[in-house]
């Protein structure tokens, strides 16, 4: 797939959790993107000043929705506070080789905050439009409970599909969160047998997919089935 310098609409914009936006982009004369599910698009949020997002939402639609956090504070994350429908929107797209490879066996996706949106993707495409029968399992990780969004999707999909499951725990949550509570790590080690023949896809910040990928590794997860991308 060609990359292409693209100028997109702005025709939806939400806050879907604490400081952590969904914007939608659209095609006007509604032809459809085309894309590898898990690759992400490089936009001009300043002059001269780029920076990547990955897409959540599946190849052959008119649009392509991001989801970004506001943490960092840096260009990228005002461009998405300020950023209203009707807005344009320049970028290079689409970019990247963290992608789904399509096979029979089990897969597990491990991510932490806005690391869970190339996943939508991957995971939506599997399920929804290849229909794959392989097993999927997602562990997400959120710092604050705030921070937590599209479970409500999660859940969908879970109870829809049943080759699907996912563990969502919170690291540092309030008195009040009665859901898991740790590092996603905590939850998927014994589910992981010695020597399995899995594929393995981690995205997040540099620490966390150190961690994941020496658990995988320890376990004998051979090397060339661990895909990762990482975020900052
Ligand atoms: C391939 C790829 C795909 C990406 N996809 C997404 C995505 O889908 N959604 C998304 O929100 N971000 C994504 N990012 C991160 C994004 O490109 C920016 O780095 C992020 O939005 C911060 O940009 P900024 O200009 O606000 O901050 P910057 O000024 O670039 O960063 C300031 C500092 O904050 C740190 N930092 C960056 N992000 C975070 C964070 N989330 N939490 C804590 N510290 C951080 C950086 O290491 C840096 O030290 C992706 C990055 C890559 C490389």
């Amino acid at each position: 797939m060609a990359v292409q310098n693209l100028t997109l609409k702005v025709t939806d914009k939400q806050e879907i959790a604490h400081d952590t936006y969904l914007v939608r982009i659209a095609n006007v004369n509604d032809e459809p993107l085309d894309f590898q599910p898990g690759q992400f698009a490089t936009i001009l949020v300043a002059p001269n000043t780029r920076r990547s997002y990955s897409i959540a939402s599946v190849p052959g639609e008119a649009f392509i929705d991001l989801i970004a956090d506001t943490v960092a504070g840096g260009p990228g994350s005002q461009f998405f506070e300020n950023i209203k429908v009707e807005d344009e929107v320049q970028f290079l797209f689409p970019l990247g080789n963290f992608t789904y490879q399509s096979n029979s066996k089990p897969a597990y996706f491990f991510a932490t905050g806005t690391g869970l949106v190339p996943f939508l993707s991957m995971i939506k495409f599997a399920l929804e439009q290849e229909q794959s029968n392989r097993e999927i399992h997602l562990f997400i990780g959120f710092r604050h409970e705030e921070g937590v969004f599209y479970e409500s999707v999660l859940e969908e999909l879970a109870s829809k599909y049943e080759n699907f499951n996912y563990t969502l725990t919170v690291s540092q949550p309030s008195d009040a969160w009665q859901g898991n509570k740790g590092r996603i790590t905590e939850y998927y080690q014994d589910m992981i047998k010695e020597n399995a023949d899995i594929d393995c896809y981690i995205c997040g910040s540099r620490n966390m997919i150190e961690d994941v990928q020496t658990k995988l590794l320890a376990k004998n997860i051979a090397k060339e089935q661990i895909h990762f991308e990482q975020f900052y």
